[in-house]
C-alpha cells in the first residue's frame, strides 16, 4: 500500500468515527485534544487508521470492564515526532505481561472477545513507518498506549 502525506488528527478522528458506536454501546465517551492539526506523517492511510482503531478498541475495552467512562485522546508534536496518547481508566496492564502484549495472538480476553492480534498488527505498521508503540501503565491507574511517528516535512 503506497505512502502519501495524510494529516495525522484526521487520521484520529476517522478512528474515531468508526468506533464511536462501539464505545456509545458500552457507554464510554472519548474525547480528542487535537493540539497538533497540522502535523502530517508519510504513512499509508489505511494502515495507520488501522492502528488508531485498534488502540481505541483496546481502551474501550479496558474502560468498559472497569465500570469507568472517560477515554481520552491527545495528539502533540514533540521535536521532530507527532505523539499520539490514547489514555484510559481501565486496569491497566500488568507488569507480568507487559512484554508480552505485543506477541502474536497474545489475550487476555475471552474466547471470542479478542484475538491478541491488534497490538502485534499495530506494532509491524508503526515500524515500516520509523514509529513506535510505547505504554505506561499503572495496576489501578489505567493505561497510556503512544503512538510516536515521524513528522512529514510540510510543504513549503
Ligand atoms: P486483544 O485486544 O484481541 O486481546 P491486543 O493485541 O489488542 O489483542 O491486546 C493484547 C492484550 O493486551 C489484551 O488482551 C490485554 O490484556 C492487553 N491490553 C491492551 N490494551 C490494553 C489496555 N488499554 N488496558 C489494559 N490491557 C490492555
Ligand atoms: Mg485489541
Amino acid at each position: 500500500l503506497p505512502n502519501e502525506p495524510i494529516a495525522i488528527g484526521q487520521s484520529v478522528a476517522e478512528a474515531l468515527e468508526i468506533v464511536m458506536s462501539q464505545a456509545r454501546e458500552k457507554r464510554v465517551s472519548l474525547s480528542f485534544d487535537n493540539e497538533a492539526p497540522s502535523a502530517m506523517a508519510s504513512v499509508n492511510a489505511v494502515r495507520i487508521e488501522q492502528v488508531f482503531i485498534n488502540l481505541l478498541l483496546n481502551a474501550i475495552d479496558a474502560t468498559a470492564s472497569m465500570g469507568n467512562s472517560q477515554i481520552t485522546i491527545l495528539l502533540r508534536k514533540a521535536g521532530r515526532r507527532a505523539l499520539v496518547e490514547f489514555r484510559d481508566a481501565g486496569p491497566g496492564i500488568p507488569e507480568e505481561i507487559a512484554d508480552q502484549i505485543t506477541e502474536p495472538f497474545f489475550t487476555t480476553k475471552a474466547t471470542g472477545e479478542g484475538l491478541g492480534l491488534g497490538l502485534s498488527i499495530s506494532r509491524a505498521i508503526l515500524e515500516d513507518y520509523d514509529g513506535t508503540l510505547s505504554f505506561s501503565s499503572a495496576p489501578g491507574g489505567g493505561t497510556c498506549a503512544i503512538v510516536s511517528l515521524p513528522l512529514a516535512r510540510q510543504p513549503a
